[in-house]
């Protein structure tokens, strides 16, 4: 009896050893992650692993409904903190236990627990939801695409307010398991491998997994009648792609491409190295935009980007984010070269493989056909600014740096970088910064002014310059056959 009074005594004293001094050692996350272009992006204070989010959506009427639970890591002492979402909310429970919320700004919530959160603890957060994703605008916008037969959800750089509630910023990645009811005789995407589909009382329910770390903004949603297409590559990779059964004149050509999908994974493992993720694929729905966008394992392509026929290298500019982008994402939206420049160097080199102008042919392209006092080259791909963010010169400039840096490394150091990269930040992040020293390291080179010439200058780079690191300028340059399929890969999702 003796033995068993002590015990809770000793746990009490325990637990007030643990209660830190004071309570105001424990402060709310910050509303955002300090993105130099997009403050309130994503929020501090904790580290989400995995995202389960449990939806119905009609068609007819825009209605989703949804629990979200997500598993997270405080990373502070949390008095509160917040998650980027716009969708009307009617409970959050932290731990099984309800806590507060309120809305501010125009994509946060502010949540706070019953109780204070220690540092390095491990919390469930389930949110409660419903409303008409088409109907919220953020900055007068909306990322939610309705299609006459569903919605869609695929925008760069924001789109998981419109669907789901998140710490929504690309340092934040983690797993999905995506459940979703539509009616019977629709279809409903998102991102890996379909894990299982059930039918019950006129709705179908489709459970998409994809079980490696992922942006907020990487994650898709589309939902309407689709004819879908799975195989397995070589190496026992899952293959789903997916059309739109209502797009008309485009349909050919967009399943043309998509289905070149296999093909394509294939030769860019040659390029970047092993596949990343546990499935791959592609969708076209019926959204009328130009824009693709890498969405993990399944890039949207708007059904526009089909307008003048078979568009192959569009697919080889979404599946190479697959590594540049998404297996590696940005530091901070800063960083888009990243991203871009490497996604449509891609292309110039499937140009080459193909026989329609070699890198050096485009590069040598791009560079004859921007004169000097061309605004084109004020944009600083390194640091192009939001509002340049997904301007032509980012991809186009960005991509003849890449040429210019493999002619003053050579061929051996430049194509290692670009595999070690990859495994090196594999499932993370990197900055352009890194990437110079990254460069730097593996090539033994001093790049600092070479980059800053290439990348962050608003000015054309020198002929004298140029001409070291790109090939003899012959004039005139002919346009390479792939110029104009390459040229019409835009990014521009959304302007404001
Ligand atoms: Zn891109």
């Amino acid at each position: 009896m003796r033995h068993r009074l002590l015990v809770p005594g000793a746990a009490a004293l325990s637990l007030l050893l643990a209660i830190p001094a004071s309570a105001a050692d424990f402060t709310p996350g910050s509303p955002g992650v300090g993105d130099t272009y997009y403050p309130d992006s994503g929020n501090g204070g904790y580290d989400v692993s995995h995202y389960d989010l449990r939806l119905k959506y009609q068609p007819k009427t825009d209605l989703l409904e949804g629990t979200a639970t997500l598993l997270a890591t405080t990373t502070q002492d949390l008095s509160r903190f917040n998650l980027d979402f716009g969708l009307k909310v009617s409970e959050i429970r932290i731990n099984g236990k309800k806590a507060k919320f309120a809305t501010s700004g125009q994509h946060e919530l502010e949540v706070t627990p019953p109780a204070p959160l220690e540092k390095g603890k491990k919390i469930s957060v389930v949110v409660r939801y419903a409303g008409k994703p088409s109907e919220l605008k953020i900055d007068d916008f909306t990322a939610w695409a309705r299609t006459p037969d569903g919605g869609v959800i695929a925008q760069e750089p924001h789109g998981s307010a419109w669907w789901f509630p998140s710490n929504d910023h690309p340092t934040d990645k983690a797993t999905y398991d995506v459940s979703i009811a539509v009616p019977d005789g629709t279809q409903a995407l998102s991102n890996g491998v379909l894990a299982s589909q059930t039918s019950k009382l006129g709705w179908t329910r489709y459970n998409w997994r994809s079980d490696k770390p992922q942006a907020t903004y990487l994650t898709t949603l589309a939902v309407g009648k689709f004819d879908v297409t799975t195989d397995t590559t070589a190496n026992g990779l899952p293959v789903i792609n997916a059309v739109s059964k209502d797009l008309g004149a485009n349909e050919g050509s967009a399943r043309a491409s998509i289905e070149r999908t296999t093909e394509i994974t294939e030769w860019l493992e040659g390029v970047f190295g092993p596949y990343p993720f546990n499935a791959v694929g592609g969708y076209v729905p019926n959204v009328p935009a130009g824009y693709a966008l890498e969405t993990q394992t399944r890039p949207f392509y708007g059904s526009k980007a089909f307008d003048r026929g078979t568009n192959v290298s569009v697919v080889v500019h979404e599946l190479a984010h697959q590594w540049y982008g998404d297996n590696v994402s940005v530091k901070d939206w800063k960083d888009i070269w990243v991203n871009e420049g490497f996604a449509t160097y891609s292309q110039w080199l499937w140009s080459e493989k193909e026989g329609e102008g070699t890198a050096q042919e485009l590069a040598d392209w791009v560079y004859s056909q921007h004169p000097a006092d061309d605004p084109f080259w004020t944009v600083k791909p390194g640091d192009p600014g939001a509002d340049k963010q997904f301007d032509r010169a980012v991809y186009d400039r960005g991509a003849l740096t890449l040429q210019a840096l493999r002619n003053k490394i050579g061929d051996k150091a430049f194509f290692d970088i670009l595999k070690s990269w990859q495994t090196e930040n594999k499932y993370g992040n990197g900055s352009v910064a890194d990437f110079v020293k990254f460069s730097e390291k593996k090539s033994g080179k001093q790049l600092a002014d070479f980059f800053d010439t290439w990348l962050f200058q608003p000015s054309k780079p020198a002929a004298g310059a140029a001409k070291q690191a790109l090939g003899a300028q012959r004039a005139p340059v002919a346009e390479p056959k792939s110029w104009k399929q390459i040229a019409a890969t835009t990014h521009e999702t959304h302007k404001h």
